[in-house]
């Protein structure tokens, strides 16, 4: 079958390769892949930042965010039939305390494997196998948009930690920030606007972008970086923020978004920075403004199936609530044989997406 395949740590070797079809054990499902969306990890494994191949294997298949239909079901497994659709989780487990649990994306040890990033074949193929323990029913009318379903599960479990740590108090947070108005950020503007939030987005380009029309037609407020600094955005606020959602990619606005949360606020780091931005801060006075006002900062990596069955659950809900909205995050569809790495250098409009069979 045909896959994107990388060389681990060799600059821009994502390709189209020849590879032989996975095989399912009786308690795996065969999985016809529908698409795949790329994001800016494939893009840093592809720039050799990170990812490494399962043993035995000189190449990794790429590709974590995924959608496709059953295609054969093991002798063993019960949950799934034929042409039912699914979207695959990305981390699977070690025996830790976490992944015994069902917890793997709070894995203790480093010692669990990620689809299409680190030490398992991922899903930018024609097929995959798996176990169905890792697999999430899509309803069928949400199909168009289930792709987003894995970068939408990292906000899922960002916002439902950050609620549940934030029962620490009385917390009745009324505005929030996201910095990043890409898939990630979008994505947590339409889920903090639909728990009844005032939204501010904020990114480098000027508005008029696909990424800020969308974020305005969802009420939430755009604001580019080009007219007003970061650090003058909680102004506009009414010099409010109760929760940062901080999705730029960039280590140093991470750091930033520290020192600008207000009062009992929450900052949910979701940026996954490989590369090396060194800055100079006052650590004094960003420790003393923490400490002094109870400022919670949380890392959010990966989400393990729990998230994904919450976001069938969103998704549903955002697409009464904004029409169109998740449609249009799709901005470019590129087929299986046409893949280029220059996808990873031309980033722009929201989502790309390989399309593998598509319906
Ligand atoms: C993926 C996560 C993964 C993380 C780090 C993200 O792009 O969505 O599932 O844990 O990269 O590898």
């Amino acid at each position: 079958m045909k896959a994107i395949a990388i060389t681990p740590h060799e600059p821009n070797s994502a390709r189209l390769v020849d590879v032989p079809e996975p095989q399912p054990t009786n308690d795996q499902v065969l999985v016809r892949m529908v698409r795949a969306g790329i994001c800016g990890t494939d893009a840093e494994i592809n720039a050799g930042a990170f990812g490494d191949a399962p043993p035995g294997f000189d190449y990794l298949i790429l590709g974590h965010e995924n959608f496709g239909q059953i295609e054969r079901v093991g002798s063993r497994t019960a949950r799934f039939q034929v042409g039912d659709y699914v979207v695959a989780t990305v981390r699977r487990p070690c025996d830790c305390i976490n992944c015994a649990a069902g917890e793997s994306d709070m894995c203790l040890v480093d010692k669990f494997t990620e689809r299409g990033i680190r030490r398992q074949h991922g899903f930018l193929a024609e097929y995959y196998a798996d176990a169905e323990d890792f697999l999430v029913k899509i309803p069928p009318h949400l199909r168009a948009v289930a792709v987003l379903l894995e970068p939408y599960s990292i906000v899922a479990k960002g916002l439902w930690q950050a609620w549940k740590i934030q029962e620490r108090m009385v917390w009745k947070p009324r505005t929030a920030l996201v910095t990043g108005a890409g898939t990630i950020g979008l994505l947590a503007a339409l889920a903090l606007r639909a728990r009844g939030l005032e939204v501010v987005i904020c990114a480098r380009s000027k508005p008029g972008t696909l990424n800020s029309q969308l974020a305005q037609e969802a009420g939430v407020t755009y604001v580019s970086l080009q007219d007003t600094p970061l650090e003058n955005i909680p102004a506009l606020m009414g010099d409010r923020v109760d929760v940062i959602f901080e999705a730029t990619g960039h280590g140093p606005t991470a750091l930033e978004a520290l020192d600008l949360v207000t009062t009992n606020g929450v900052v949910l780091l979701n940026s996954v920075t490989s590369f090396s931005h060194p800055v100079t801060l006052d650590a004094d006075k960003l420790n003393m403004r923490m400490v002094l006002n109870n400022i919670l900062a949380v890392g959010i990596v990966n989400a393990n199936r729990r998230y994904f069955e919450m976001g069938v659950r969103d998704f549903e809900h955002f697409q009464a609530r904004f029409p169109g909205i998740l449609e249009r995050m799709f901005t470019r569809r590129v087929a299986l044989a046409e893949f280029s790495t220059d996808l990873f250098h031309q980033r722009r409009g929201v989502k790309t997406t390989i399309e593998i069979h598509p319906e």
